[in-house]
C-alpha cells in the first residue's frame, strides 16, 4: 500500500514498511517523544508594518522523529488533540516559548519604545476547556520572570465560535491579567463580526487567505474594501491588526496601506531557530 498515495494512513501494515507514517503510529510514539525530547520550536518573527522592527515571534512547534525527519505541527497536532497529549505538549510548548522570550529580554533588554520581544503561543481548544491553563500559564511566567503581557496566546476563531461563558472565562482570566488574546485565522469562520465585543481578545490575526488576495498590485478592489473594512471594525473595537503568510513586498505594502499593525511570513523570514530571531532583531537595534 506504501506507493498508492490516496488513503495510505488507513491501509499501511505497521510491519509492512517502516518508511509509511501511519497515524496510529505516530500517534502511539507521541508520549515517548515528548518524554525523549523529540519536539523542537522554530520562531517567526512578527514585524510591525510602519517601521519594519522586529517586535516578537510566534512559536511553531515540530517534531525531529527519529525515523521521519522532520514533521510539521499539521501532521501531528491533529492526533495530540484527539488522545489529550496536547495538554502536557502544548504546556511545554508554552514553557519553551515564554522561557526564550526571557532569554531575549536578556540580550535585548526592554527593547526601547516598542518594548520587550514579545511571544505569541497557539492554544488548541482542548487546552481552553483544560482547568489547569490559567494557573499553568502564572506558573510558568513566575518562573521565568516574565511579564503576562509579554505573552500573546492564539485561540482560532473557530473554537470560540458560539463559545459560551465557561469557556470565555479562563481567557477572561488571563486577559486581566494582561495577557493578549489574539484571534487566529481570522476570517475564515462564520463568527458574527458584531460578537467581537463579547470575545476577551486584543489581535486579530487575519488569515492567510486574504494576504493571498494582495497578490497583484492594487488587488482587487472588493478584497481591498473586505480588508479594509475589516481593519476599520478591528480599530474601533481598540483590537490590533496582524496579518499572516506575507510573502511579497507588494502585499507588505498594500497591507501597510490598509492599516494593519503587524505582519508575518516569509517575505520576513521563514521559521527558524531563536538564534536567528536574534540577528534579526539586532540588525533592526542596529539601524
Ligand atoms: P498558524 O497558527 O496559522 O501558523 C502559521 C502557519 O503558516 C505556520 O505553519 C507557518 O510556518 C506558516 N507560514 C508562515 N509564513 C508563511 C508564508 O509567508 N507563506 C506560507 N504559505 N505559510 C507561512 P506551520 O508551522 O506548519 O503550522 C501550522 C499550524 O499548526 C499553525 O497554523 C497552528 O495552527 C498549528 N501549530 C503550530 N504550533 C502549534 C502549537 O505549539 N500548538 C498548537 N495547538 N498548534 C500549533
Ligand atoms: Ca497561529
Ligand atoms: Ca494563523
Ligand atoms: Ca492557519
Amino acid at each position: 500500500a506504501k506507493s498508492a498515495g490516496g488513503n495510505r494512513f488507513e491501509l499501511a501494515d505497521p510491519e509492512a514498511d517502516a518508511r509509511v507514517i501511519t497515524r496510529h503510529g505516530l500517534t502511539t510514539a507521541l508520549p515517548a517523544a515528548l518524554e525523549r525530547g523529540e519536539f523542537f520550536i522554530e520562531y517567526q518573527p512578527l514585524v510591525h508594518l510602519g517601521d519594519g522592527s522586529v517586535r516578537g515571534a510566534e512559536a511553531l512547534v515540530r517534531w525531529l522523529h527519529p525515523q521521519h525527519g522532520v514533521l510539521g505541527p499539521d501532521r501531528f497536532i491533529p492526533l495530540a488533540e484527539h488522545t489529550g497529549l496536547i495538554v502536557p505538549l502544548g504546556r511545554w510548548v508554552l514553557e519553551q516559548s515564554v522561557r526564550q522570550a526571557r532569554l531575549w529580554r536578556e540580550r535585548y533588554g526592554e527593547g526601547g519604545a516598542a518594548g520587550p520581544l514579545r511571544i505569541n503561543v497557539n492554544l488548541s481548544p482542548c487546552q481552553l476547556t483544560h482547568p489547569g491553563l490559567v494557573q499553568d500559564t502564572v506558573d510558568i511566567l513566575e518562573r521565568a520572570g516574565v511579564a503576562p503581557d509579554a505573552l500573546c496566546l492564539e485561540v482560532t476563531e473557530s473554537a470560540l465560535i458560539g463559545a459560551d461563558d465557561d469557556l470565555l472565562k479562563p481567557l477572561r482570566r488571563l486577559a486581566e491579567m494582561g495577557v493578549d488574546i489574539a484571534l487566529d485565522d481570522f476570517g475564515t469562520g462564520y463568527s458574527n463580526l458584531a460578537n467581537l465585543r463579547r470575545l476577551p481578545v486584543s489581535v486579530l490575526k487575519l488569515d492567510r487567505s486574504f494576504t493571498q488576495s494582495m497578490q497583484q498590485f492594487p488587488a482587487d478592489p472588493v478584497d481591498l474594501k473586505i480588508v479594509e473594512g475589516i481593519v476599520a471594525l478591528a480599530h474601533s473595537l481598540d483590537l490590533a491588526v496582524t496579518v499572516e503568510g506575507v510573502e511579497t513586498g507588494a502585499q507588505a505594502e498594500q497591507l501597510r496601506i490598509l492599516g494593519c499593525d503587524t505582519a508575518q511570513g516569509w517575505y520576513y523570514a521563514r521559521p527558524g531557530p531563536p538564534e536567528r530571531l536574534h540577528e534579526l532583531a539586532l540588525v533592526d537595534a542596529t539601524g
